[in-house]
């Protein structure tokens, strides 16, 4: 299979791979179940695939499993890392009859690459323009029939062209919290440790309704029991565990706590603007908008005003402690 790997080979190995193996997200399953048997069917790629919704949700792992089921080579790249517009058609003319091409952060895309990708997408034909000035001249190039699957976690951010060039726009949302026992059960299965119904719950709710949270944190529960030599995961390790990576029972971190903190006792609950924050907590204003804020927003602790963030109901959040 020829394609980049970013994630490192752990989490690659706990990775479901085919749909049977992925838990939760029925709706999203069943359209493209639908779509890959009517595709093989037919002998044709399948239609192109938008995923989107919050990091660590499993886009990237439904894009491996479109391959897989497809029997197709994945080829993966990152929106940003594509800067000029002949490494998108060097992608492009390198790919093969149903081969995935699939392009994490499609919201960042560069606009002369996106313009580049719709006839790419609508009719599989290139247009190259080649030389400059009067005597430049366009050669229209056939590309393979393949599938583009694009993941973003701002589908606002794409443009309504591109949008519009998929057939399939799926959305992934947060996980409930017996769809999380069952992934940290699967992992911890796929990493070759027990763990008791117990801990699997206990690590589930700190996991933020998320997927790779739940991994992240199942591995360090691990380490702790592998340094232990205890060949099974019970509470009493999964709480100790928790409590060394500093993550309370709310599913809180340092980070969010601090925040919470700045909010409520530097700006007396708020309102106080993205940048105030981040430049107070000395982190950058992506990360807080990315992966701290969706989680308070959907617990209650914050709310987002034309003014501001706002801390709900000042809830006494224990002062945020580094380990
Ligand atoms: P995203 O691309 O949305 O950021 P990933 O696909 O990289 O998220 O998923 C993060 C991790 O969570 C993966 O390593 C995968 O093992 C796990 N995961 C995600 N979704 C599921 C699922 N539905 N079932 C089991 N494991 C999942």
């Amino acid at each position: 299979m020829k394609h980049s790997q970013t994630n490192n080979e752990v989490s690659v190995s706990i990775r479901p791979e085919c749909l049977k193996e992925y838990i939760g997200q029925k709706h999203v399953v069943e359209n493209l179940s639908l779509a890959i048997v009517a595709a093989r069917k037919r002998n044709e790629p399948i239609e192109h695939c938008l995923l989107y919704g919050p990091p660590g949700i499993g886009k990237t792992t439904l894009a491996y499993i479109i391959a897989k089921e497809m029997g197709s080579n994945i080829i993966t790249i990152s929106g940003p890392s594509i800067e000029k517009v002949g490494d998108i058609a060097a992608i492009l003319t390198s790919l093969d009859d149903k081969d995935v091409l699939f392009v994490d952060e499609i919201h960042r895309l560069n606009h002369n690459i996106e313009e580049m990708l719709y006839s790419a997408l609508e009719d599989f034909k290139l247009d190259i323009v080649v030389g400059q000035g009067p005597g430049a001249k366009t050669l229209r190039i056939d590309l393979p029939k393949f599938t583009f699957v694009g993941a973003t976690t701002r589908i606002g951010m794409l443009t309504n062209p591109l949008r519009d060039r998929f057939g399939l726009v799926l959305r992934l949302d947060y996980y409930s919290l017996d769809e999380l026992v069952k992934i940290i059960e699967r992992s911890a299965f796929v990493l070759n440790i027990k763990i008791d119904d117990e801990s699997a719950k206990i690590i589930a709710q700190r996991s933020r309704s998320t997927p790779r949270i739940a991994n992240k944190i199942l591995r360090r529960v691990r380490d702790l029991a592998q340094v232990k030599q205890i060949d099974k995961i019970t509470k009493g390790i999964a709480k100790e565990a928790l409590e060394i990576i500093n993550i309370d029972e709310n599913g809180l971190d340092y980070l969010d706590k601090k925040y919470l903190d700045i909010i409520n006792n530097v700006f007396n609950g708020g309102p106080v603007g993205i940048e105030t924050l981040a430049s107070s907590l000395g982190e950058d204003k992506k990360t807080l908008e990315e992966v701290v804020e969706p989680y308070l927003l959907q617990c209650g602790y914050i709310k987002k005003t034309p003014k501001g963030r706002v801390a709900v109901n000042q809830i006494m959040i224990e002062k945020p402690t580094l380990f």
